[in-house]
Formats: C-alpha cells, structure tokens, sequence
C-alpha cells in the first residue's frame, strides 16, 4: 500500500503571514511545508496594477528581512517582488497552485486533501496552520446576473475602461477608489451603494475627493440604492426614491467585499461564534479548537476583515512556534 506523504508542518496560504510563520516555524528547527492555492502572495497579485499600499514598508516586513522601496509607500509590484525575495532567501518551501481542500484527524495525525493541478493529493501532519486570508471569496449580493461575463468583483486597471460606461458597486474604500481612477482614465462613471452616506472608515484623503467629483456631475452617483439584477449591458437597481432604474454598463465592478472561506473551517471541525464567525483560538497559541490545526493573520478576526492586516498579522507565527 503506498503510504502519504508525511510532513511535520503544512501552512495552507503562502501569503505574507503564511510566510512570516514558516519563517518562525525554520527558526524552531521545523521545515514546513507551504501549500499555496494561487501564486505566492496571491492576495497582493490581486491588487489593481500599480497599486500603492497605504502601510510604509518596514511595517510589511516579515523574518527581519528588510524591505526597501523607491517611495515613501511601496506599490504592488515591489511588495510581490519583495515576498518573492524572502521566499528565495530563506529557501521556504512553497508549492503554488496548491489548494487544502479539507482536513481531518486520524489518530495522531491531520490528514489533509490537496487539490493539484494534476489532480487530489493527500497530506499527513502533525500540525496544520491555516493562513488563507480572505481574498478569495468576494461576497455576493445573491442577484441575478452577478456571474456575468462583464461583472468584475476585482479591480484590475482603470485603463481597460477608458470612454466606457462603467457601474461601480459598493461604497467603502476599494469601490470610491476604483471610480476615481476609472473616471480619471476617461471612463463615464456611476456609482452605486446601499448607503446613504460614505463610511467612516473610507480614507480621509479620499473621502472629499469622491464627495466633490459627485457633487460636481463627474461622477454619477446612487446612494441608498439596491442592486436587483444584472443584464447583458445593465445594472437593474431600486433606487432611493424606491423606482427600479436600469443604469447602462459595458463594464461592471462589484467591489462589496471579501470573505475568509468559512466553509472550509466548518468542513475541519474549527467552531465559529455565530454571527462574527470569528473562530474558536487560543489568544496565546492561536491553536482552534481542533487539536493541531491553528489560524494566523487575517482570518483570526473573522467578518472583520480590517481588522488584521499585514503589519499586526506578521508576528503570528511567533505564537504558534515557540522555541
Ligand atoms: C486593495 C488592498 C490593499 C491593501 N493594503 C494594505 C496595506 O497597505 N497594508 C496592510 O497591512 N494590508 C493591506 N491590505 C490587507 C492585506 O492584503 C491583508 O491583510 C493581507 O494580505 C493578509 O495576509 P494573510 O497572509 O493573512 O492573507 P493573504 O495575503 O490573503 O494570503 C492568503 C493566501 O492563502 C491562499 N489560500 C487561500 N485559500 C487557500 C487554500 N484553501 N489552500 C491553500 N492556499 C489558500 C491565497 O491564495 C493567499 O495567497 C490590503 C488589502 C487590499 C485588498
């Protein structure tokens, strides 16, 4: 009978965080294995082209190794080359394109199905860390048409759109910031969110920005709106006054957030609180309640996505490994 490969320790996201706890785990004498779904640091890969972070550079740095960049904030490209740099320098072992489908405990060790490109594969630790991120699951607004060809839920590049008709959907930082660019790159504009107002936390250099474009006619705006369904080149919405309006659109941007992959907790066994879904882990180990199956950096906050970032998400693996 051919046996499963065995590792000590599997880290399922080769994200900046899943990066920073291998970084740990080497340095408690442990060679984990990475399994990465997409590229290395897949999330950033996703980032619209060119983007600039907010966070300066030293506080994205993982291991110690320092991060340089030609500007005060780095852009995409130099963090994708920066992690790229890390993995090489300390020789992480990483295999992309590697997606953990599920887990489970049999006797001493966590049995982990791998989906390849080549097909399922199974893996045999001792210790799991679940690094996923939130990335990977936009949220829906469960209409129809949402999984139209045209219907965008990541923002790639303004350029695309140049002299389009595009609907933004969305009203915090990631959907104002996309109108902004695409009506800068001479795209026609609408935007269209729940809310009445922006929220608080749309960036305060950002937030008159988008307030003076609208109140100028640069950039159309539904606020108070309801998506109800997408059709070939229209966006069907419920608007504040409450009639159904069709907006025109060659292009469509949904940009209403992101979501850890709840399910795949669920499917390991990890218990989480209703309603936050912010899973059961020990503040001081970050271990779940599934005995060796641990979570770092962004999913331990559950909905709230902002709430762990790169810059206070990168010392996680200290916790799980100590030595
Ligand atoms: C547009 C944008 C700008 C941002 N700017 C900043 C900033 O300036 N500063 C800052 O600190 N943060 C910023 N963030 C947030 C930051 O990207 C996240 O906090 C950070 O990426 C979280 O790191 P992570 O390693 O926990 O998760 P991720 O970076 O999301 O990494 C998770 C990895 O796991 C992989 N994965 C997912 N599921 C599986 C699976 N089942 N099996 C295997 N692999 C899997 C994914 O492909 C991904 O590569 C920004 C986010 C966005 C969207």
């Amino acid at each position: 009978m051919q046996k499963n490969q065995f590792e000590d320790t599997v880290i399922a996201g080769g994200g900046p965080i899943g990066l920073a706890c291998a970084i740990s785990a080497r340095r408690c004498g442990i060679d984990p294995l990475i399994i990465e779904a997409g590229a290395i640091a897949d999330s950033i890969v996703r980032y619209p082209i060119g983007m600039g972070f907010f966070t300066t550079p030293e506080l994205l740095e993982i291991g110690g190794h320092p991060f340089v960049s030609a500007g005060q904030k780095p852009t995409r490209e130099e963090a994708l080359k920066y992690y790229r740099g890390v993995v090489r320098t300390d020789k992480l072992r990483v295999r992309t394109y590697t997606k953990l489908v599920t887990a489970e405990r049999v006797g001493d060790v966590i049995r982990c199905t791998v989906a390849t490109p080549d097909g399922e594969t199974v893996i045999d630790c001792k210790r799991l860390v679940l690094a996923t991120g939130y990335f990977g699951e936009p949220n829906l607004m469960d209409v129809p048409g949402e999984s139209l060809p045209f219907v965008h839920h990541y923002f790639d590049e303004p350029h695309r759109s140049f002299g389009l008709d595009v609907v933004v959907i969305g009203g915090r930082n990631s959907a104002v910031e996309a109108a902004l660019e695409l009506f800068r790159a001479g795209a026609r504009v609408t935007l269209v969110y729940r809310g009445t107002v922006f929220p608080a936390s749309v960036k305060y250099w950002v937030k008159p920005d988008i307030e003076n474009r609208i109140a100028a006619g640069e950039i159309s705006a539904r606020l108070g709106a309801t998506v109800l369904r997408i059709e070939k080149g229209a966006v069907i919405i419920r608007n504040a006054e409450g009639l159904e309006e069709a907006l025109h659109a060659d292009r469509v941007y949904a940009l209403t957030g992101f979501r850890a992959d709840f399910a795949l907790f669920r499917r390991l066994g990890i218990e989480l609180e209703p309603g936050t879904e912010r899973a059961s882990v020990n503040p001081d180990t970050l271990e779940t309640n599934v005995p060796g199956i641990y979570m770092a950096g962004s999913i331990v906050a559950g909905r709230y996505t902002s709430g762990i970032f790169i810059e206070n998400g990168r010392f996680d693996g200290d916790k799980i490994f100590r030595c």
